[in-house]
């Protein structure tokens, strides 16, 4: 059983408005688990959205359709969906005193048109609007259902959680709810994740799905149960089966940031950092500052837009190599500011950048490629700064 969308209006073929009332429809189904498969929009034009109706209706259980319910002769879906179905259209006469009584208690005159709305495909439910003109309709086609809303966003969003909603409900007997979980991962390529957990991935329900950010892989596993008890205990089974895998690099669940994770797991552990970049653009000292404004556990650090001599305030007398610099630059800005744990970030040339945290004893590093000064190569160099020191530190 599955749904499809039909948006009508030339507006949104012109690039004058967004199509808002898919991105609702959509939620709303999901929430009682019935799929989506397809949504299209198409001009003000009979011909072309009756087509697109009877195209969805081939292919689709369910077809729900917004807009052109309105009394102008250019709103044409009363006749697009009589049409792609088969039937006449015919005048209601409850519709029409439901629409006159609209205009009666705002004190305005009904016009002429408006005797247009009462009329719907011969056989349709109808469905009144009580928070506006346009009254929608559904037709039981033996292809499929065609359930038609107006264009307005606040008419077709109360008319879908008041009538469609509840008709699906009803109709369809679903009961079932369908839960989302997006496990945060860090510091392992989107390739060698799925690689790790490819048979996962070919699972039905619950499904496993992958993002890349940059730096940073979301996995984003879907169920589909009766009630939310079964959906969250799908979850829960298939988000052990991925920790056991990769739970190295899990640094967080949904709403989760990484730069707020590792300063409560510093926090958590009575430690404090602060951060030294060189060539990087400066996002981990902007990122840890946005988590902590406060400074409780990030101690600010040095934002250098390249190396200069003076960088560690050396002498100069004996060369270090890149590495011994690095680490040098980590020790050098715990000292400053009196940190406990310090990184350094380091682009040395062309190729490659340099990535230090120090705590005590403990070395960790890393040397990855420069990718260069644009924001998601900045944001892919913050994102494995973090995670190392994440992963020391936890
Ligand atoms: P009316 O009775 O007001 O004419 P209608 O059912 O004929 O309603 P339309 O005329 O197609 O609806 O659209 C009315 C308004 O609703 C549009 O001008 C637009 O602002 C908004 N609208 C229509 N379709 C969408 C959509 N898909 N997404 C967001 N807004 C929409």
């Amino acid at each position: 059983m599955h749904a499809e969308i039909v948006t009508t209006g030339t507006e949104l073929l012109l690039g004058l408005i967004a199509d808002t009332n898919s991105v609702y429809i959509a939620r709303r189904l999901r929430e009682i688990g019935l799929d989506l498969y397809y949504i299209t929009s198409a001009g003000d034009n009979r011909e072309r959205v009756a087509e697109v109706i009877e195209t969805a209706l081939n292919r689709s259980d369910i077809v729900i359709t917004t807009g052109g319910l309105g009394p102008t002769v250019g709103d044409i879906t009363r006749e697009a969906v009589a049409q792609a179905t088969g039937r006449e259209l015919v005048f209601d006469p409850q519709l029409l005193a439901s629409i006159e009584a609209y205009f009666k208690k705002r004190g305005r005159q009904m016009s002429e048109n408006n005797r247009r709305q009462a009329r719907i495909p011969a056989g349709a439910i109808p469905i009144e609007n009580p928070v506006g003109t346009a009254p929608a309709f559904i037709v039981q086609d033996p292809r499929g259902i065609v359930i038609s809303l107006p264009g307005v966003p606040r008419e077709m969003e109360y008319l879908m959680t008041n009538a469609v909603i509840p008709y699906l409900r009803d109709k369809l007997g679903l009961g079932r709810v369908i839960k989302t979980r997006i496990l945060k991962t860090c510091c392992i390529g989107e390739s060698d994740l799925d690689a790790r957990i490819a048979d996962l991935e070919q699972s039905a329900n619950p499904t496993v799905g992958l993002a890349a950010h940059p730096g940073q892989c979301e996995i984003r596993i879907t169920a589909k149960a009766d009630d939310e008890a079964t959906a969250d205990a799908m979850l829960d089974d298939i988000e052990a089966r991925i920790r056991e895998r990769i739970g190295d690099y899990i640094y967080g669940t949904d709403g989760d940031d990484l730069a707020t994770v590792l300063l409560d797991t510093l926090r958590r552990r009575g430690l404090s950092i602060a951060a030294a970049e060189v060539g990087v653009g400066g996002l981990v000292s902007s990122w840890l500052t946005a988590a902590d404004p406060q400074g409780e556990v990030f101690r600010g650090g040095w934002v250098l837009p390249i190396r200069h001599s003076w960088t560690l305030g050396g002498e100069g007398t004996v060369p270090l190599d890149d590495r011994q610099e690095s680490l040098r630059l980590a020790n050098a800005v715990c000292t400053v500011t009196g940190a406990d744990v310090g990184l350094a970030v380091m682009n040395v040339g062309p190729e490659q950048t340099h990535m230090v945290a120090v705590h005590e004893d403990r070395v960790h590093r890393q040397t990855i490629p420069f990718r260069g000064h644009g924001s998601r190569s900045n944001a892919w160099t913050a994102s494995l700064a973090l995670g190392l020191v994440l992963q020391m530190c936890r």
